[in-house]
């Protein structure tokens, strides 16, 4: 294999919260896929939301700590979203000069109180309101800052992600304009992404599947600004004893509370090995004895059960 064709993951946690062992069986995945064929694979904080996660806050601390303890490393230099808004604004620029961009005063109350179906983000289907005033030649509300949309057309995208197989989405009908600025002008998960990934040269993005709706968005803004598509794996979400997902907010797998538990990660990278299926049963481990076992026929494609103990 040709150096240009060796895969390039990376995990990108947001540091809201203290991760879960969810967060850390992305990430050892992300890490076994990549590593195991030889690739690199890049740690991205996502720090854009500054209220929710200051820059190098308590909880990235603990994030990159946690990593290490699983003996996690990545290659080349931390990427911090949080210093890297003068790289989004220029992509951003583009596609406002290509037309592609209008402001949004609506409020979050607005969107909200709108009767149109809901996004399975939980985000509703955006109805145009902004963009049919500003053809009627009408003016905004005054007073307030726009968010910045961006206007999709109706096309859909499809894509073969490598664990949930074929997914496709119209954009017009299933995502509608969405928005890649907010009011505050922070930019959005959506464009962030896309452009860390794409110049940080990934070319596998392994995430959880409550981030699978989010891909057509993503991979329509790659094709506005000229990147090629990375491969995809959406993963189960780790789920507690009744199948809730697991929750930063949430006491279940927190690492706070497995660190307190088992001082040697062996026994935590054993039993998510097992919990994946890429070994019979739990057993102590590090993460480099895993990557010849490793295998993506193994992982399942449903929810993945919290490991006894945990
Ligand atoms: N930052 C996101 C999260 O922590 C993940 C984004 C991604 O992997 O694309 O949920």
């Amino acid at each position: 294999m040709s150096q240009k064709n060796l895969p390039v993951g990376r995990f990108a946690p947001t540091p809201s919260g203290r991760l879960h062992l969810g967060n850390l069986m992305c990430a050892m995945l992300a890490w076994l896929s990549a590593k195991s064929r030889g690739g690199k694979c890049v740690l991205r904080i996502e720090d854009l939301d500054a209220a929710r996660c200051p820059f190098m806050g308590e909880n990235t601390k603990y994030l990159l700590d946690d990593l290490a303890w699983m003996g996690l490393t990545f290659d080349g230099e931390v990427l911090w979203q949080s210093q890297r808004t003068a790289v989004y604004e220029g992509y951003f620029e583009k596609m406002r000069e290509a037309g592609l961009i209008y402001p949004c005063y609506c409020s979050r109350a607005e969107l909200h109180a709108a009767s149109a179906p809901h996004l399975s983000d939980g985000v509703p289907l955006y109805d145009r309101k902004c963009l049919l005033r500003a053809e009627r030649g009408e003016a905004p509300p005054p007073g307030r800052k726009p968010a910045m949309r961006l206007r999709v057309p109706d096309r859909d995208i499809a894509f073969c992600d490598l664990l949930q197989g074929e997914y496709t989405e119209n954009l017009e009908r299933e995502c509608s304009d969405f928005v890649v600025r907010r009011s505050d002008g922070v930019y959005a998960y959506q464009l962030a992404v896309v452009v860390d990934d794409a110049l940080s040269g990934v070319n596998e993005v392994v995430r959880g599947n409550d981030l699978l709706s989010s891909t057509p968005r993503q991979m329509y803004i790659q094709e506005l600004l000229g990147f090629s598509h990375p491969a995809y794996a959406h993963i189960p979400l780790l789920t507690d004893g009744e199948g809730r997902r697991l929750s930063k907010r949430e006491g279940d797998g927190c690492m706070e509370r497995v660190r307190e538990v088992y001082p040697d990660p062996a026994p935590v990278i054993g039993a998510l090995a097992a919990a994946l299926g890429l070994i019979p049963s739990p057993e102590s481990m590090t993460v480099a004895q895993l990557l010849p076992l490793f295998d993506w026929e193994k992982i399942p494609r449903d929810a993945i059960a919290l490991p006894q103990g945990f």
